[in-house]
C-alpha cells in the first residue's frame, strides 16, 4: 500500500493493495503454466489450458496486453488480435504467449503495481496478472511459474490463481536471495537491494516474527511457509515515500526518504514495519482462499500490522504510525466506501486502512471470547474459520455474529462504522 495525498507532507500514499489472494475455484478448468528460462531472462513463455474452448481473450485486470505477444493455440494456428482482444481459433482449449518483462536494473520499478520485470543484477522476475496474462473469464484456476537456473536446475511454484472479484495474482520468483532469515517455521527471503541502514535488520526480524504469529495464531487453511520480500529500486521520478504491494507469497517494496527531512529515518521504520507486516498478511491470509470483501481484507490487514508495529516501535517512532493509519479525521461509513470501491474508486481504500483498523480494534476491545496469542479477534477468526457463513457485507448479520461473542455489545459498533449510524457523539 502506499500513504494517501491528504498526507502529502507525510511520507506515504494510499492505493489499493494487490496481493495474490486465491480463491477455490475449480483448480484445473483454469491453469496457467508461465515458464521462464534465466539464459532468456527478458521473456515469459505462458500456457493456458482451459476446460472449455473459449472464443476470445483479454488482456486480465485492464492490462494493456502491450507486452504480450505471440497469441496462438498449442497446435500453431495463430490467435489474431482484434482490438483489445485476441480471438481464440476454434475449439482451441491449450494457448501460448510470450510476455516481453522490463529490465530494471538502473531504472526502477513502482512496487506498489508492478509490471512485468527482472534484475538480471539481483536475479529475480516479477510477473503480475495484469501485466503478463490474458483471461477467457473471470473465474479461479492455477498457475505454476517454473524457473529454470542457468545451472540447469528449476525451480517450480505452484500457487491457487484468484478470480477477477480477489485481489489480483502475481508471482515473484528467483534462486538467489541476498539473505533469509527463519523464524517459528516462517522463512523470509530478501531479494534485491534493501536500504542500508543499521536498523533494517531489525525491522525484517520483527516483521518476520509477526507473520509467524498471524500464521500460528489466525491463519485457516494452507499458508506459505516462505515468503520472498523483493527490495525494487525507486524509479527517478517517483515522489518521495514508501509504496509496496503483496503478490503470491510474496511482497514487494521501496522506499525513497524525503530529503532535509529530519524525522526521515524515523518515518520510515515506523513505516515499513507496519506496512510490510500488513502485506505479508495478504499473502498469509490470501493463500487459504478466504474471500474477503476489500473493507475486510484491507482493514484486518491494517490492525494486525498496526498492532505488530506498536509493540516493536519505541513511542518516538509510533507517533508516525499514529499519525498515517490511525487518524481521526479519517472516518465514514465502511459499506458505502465498500459499494464505491467496488465500483472503481480505489481511493476507498483509505477508509479500510485507517477507519476499518479503527473498528477492529474496537471490536477486540468488547469481545468476551478468551485470547491466543495474537488476541480475541485473532482467535475468533480462527474458530470461525475466516467468518465462514457470514455476510460481511450485511451490517446486520455481522452484528448478529459479533455479538454472540461480545454479549451483545459489538452490534452498535458494527452499526456506526458500517453504516454509519447510531455512533456515539
Ligand atoms: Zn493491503
Amino acid at each position: 500500500m502506499k500513504i494517501g495525498r491528504a498526507w502529502a507532507v507525510a511520507l506515504l500514499t494510499l492505493s489499493a493493495c494487490a496481493t495474490g489472494a486465491v480463491g477455490p475455484g475449480s483448480p484445473h478448468a483454469i491453469d496457467y503454466l508461465i515458464a521462464i528460462d534465466e539464459r532468456q531472462p527478458s521473456e515469459a513463455q505462458v500456457r493456458l489450458t482451459l476446460a472449455e474452448a473459449p472464443q476470445t481473450l483479454a488482456p486480465a485486470r485492464d492490462g494493456d496486453g502491450e507486452g504480450i505477444v505471440d497469441v496462438r493455440c498449442a497446435d500453431g494456428r495463430p490467435a489474431p488480435r482484434q482490438g483489445g482482444r485476441w480471438q481464440a481459433p476454434s475449439g482451441c482449449r491449450e494457448l501460448l504467449w510470450t510476455v516481453r518483462l522490463d529490465a530494471i536494473d538502473g531504472r526502477g520499478l513502482d512496487a506498489s503495481l508492478p509490471a512485468a520485470a527482472y534484475s538480471a543484477r539481483h536475479s529475480y522476475w516479477i510477473v503480475p496478472e495484469r501485466d503478463s496474462l490474458l483471461r477467457a473469464s473471470g473465474a479461479a484456476g492455477a498457475a505454476t511459474v517454473s524457473l529454470r537456473l542457468r545451472d540447469g536446475r528449476t525451480v517450480v511454484q505452484r500457487y491457487a490463481f484468484p478470480s477477477i472479484t480477489q485481489p489480483p495474482f502475481y508471482a515473484v520468483v528467483g534462486d538467489r536471495p541476498a539473505t533469509t532469515y527463519s523464524a517459528d517455521g516462517v522463512t523470509l527471503r530478501l531479494f534485491g537491494a534493501a536500504p542500508d541502514y543499521p536498523w533494517m535488520e531489525a525491522v525484517h526480524r520483527n516483521v518476520l516474527a509477526a507473520w509467524a504469529r498471524w500464521r500460528r495464531d489466525l491463519v485457516v487453511g494452507p499458508s506459505p511457509a516462505r515468503i520472498d520480500w523483493v527490495w525494487v529500486e525507486p524509479p527517478a521520478d517517483l515522489e518521495p515515500g514508501y509504496n509496496a504491494s503483496a503478490g503470491a507469497e510474496a511482497i514487494i517494496s521501496q522506499i525513497r526518504l524525503r530529503e532535509g527531512d529530519r524525522d526521515a529515518e524515523a518515518k520510515a521504520r515506523a513505516v515499513i514495519a507496519t506496512s510490510a507486516a500488513h502485506e505479508g498478511f495478504h499473502s498469509l491470509t490470501g493463500a487459504a482462499g478466504q474471500a474477503w470483501p476489500a473493507w475486510v481484507n484491507e482493514s484486518l490487514a491494517n490492525h494486525f500490522a498496526i498492532e505488530a508495529a506498536r509493540s516493536f516501535l519505541a513511542p518516538s517512532d509510533f507517533q508516525f504510525v499514529e499519525q498515517y493509519y490511525m487518524s481521526p479525521e479519517v472516518r465514514g461509513a465502511l459499506l458505502a466506501a465498500q459499494a464505491a470501491y467496488s465500483a472503481g474508486d480505489g481511493g476507498q481504500a483509505q477508509l479500510f486502512y485507517v477507519h476499518g483498523a479503527r473498528f477492529w480494534r474496537e471490536i477486540e476491545a468488547v469481545l468476551a471470547t478468551a485470547p491466543n496469542r495474537s488476541g480475541r479477534l485473532a482467535r475468533l477468526i480462527r474458530a470461525s474459520g475466516n467468518f465462514s457463513g457470514v455476510d460481511l457485507n450485511d451490517a446486520g448479520a455481522l452484528a448478529r455474529f459479533l455479538d454472540r461473542h461480545s454479549a451483545g455489545r459489538a452490534g452498535p459498533i458494527v452499526r456506526c462504522y458500517l453504516e454509519g449510524s447510531g455512533c456515539a457523539s
